[in-house]
């Protein structure tokens, strides 16, 4: 039993090596991949509750497609491109969340600007080129 257990040690013990080794340069997780993954698991669950016959099969492709696309990301040595994809999502569910303020892309060099809520109609001037643009808030 004791040869077993010690077996079954080094085994585990290799295995998370070797994971670890496989993961090395690698993305691994993130938000966006949680959010992804949420989605897929979501439509997974919908195709097998829902009973139409095309939106089922439209569930079950979109649930594996987010579920590779997640993998995808996980294993991918292109951590760069990865962490500006999830930079630029919690970007985007930190304007959605804010009830503040509202966005707006430059017209001339697309920076975004940030404006306060409920002011009517405005002259913005861009921070970075000060071109200057009328919008409601
Ligand atoms: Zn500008």
């Amino acid at each position: 039993m004791n040869g077993f257990s010690g077996w079954l040690r080094q085994f585990t013990a290799k295995l998370s090596a070797g994971l670890r080794n496989f993961m090395m340069g690698r993305y691994g997780t993130d938000r966006l991949n949680m959010v992804i993954l949420s989605v897929g698991l979501v439509a997974s669950l919908l195709s097998v509750i829902l009973r139409a016959p095309v939106m089922d099969l439209v569930l079950f492709i979109l649930s594996y497609g987010m579920m590779f696309w997640a993998i995808f990301r996980a294993l991918s040595r292109n951590t760069y491109k990865r962490y500006q994809e999830n930079r630029k999502f919690l970007q985007l569910v930190g304007r959605i969340k804010d009830r503040e303020h509202r966005y707006f892309d430059c017209p001339k060099c697309r920076q975004m600007v940030r404006v306060p809520r409920g002011k009517g109609k405005i002259s913005i001037t861009c921070p970075r080129c000060r071109e200057k643009f009328v919008k409601k808030t």
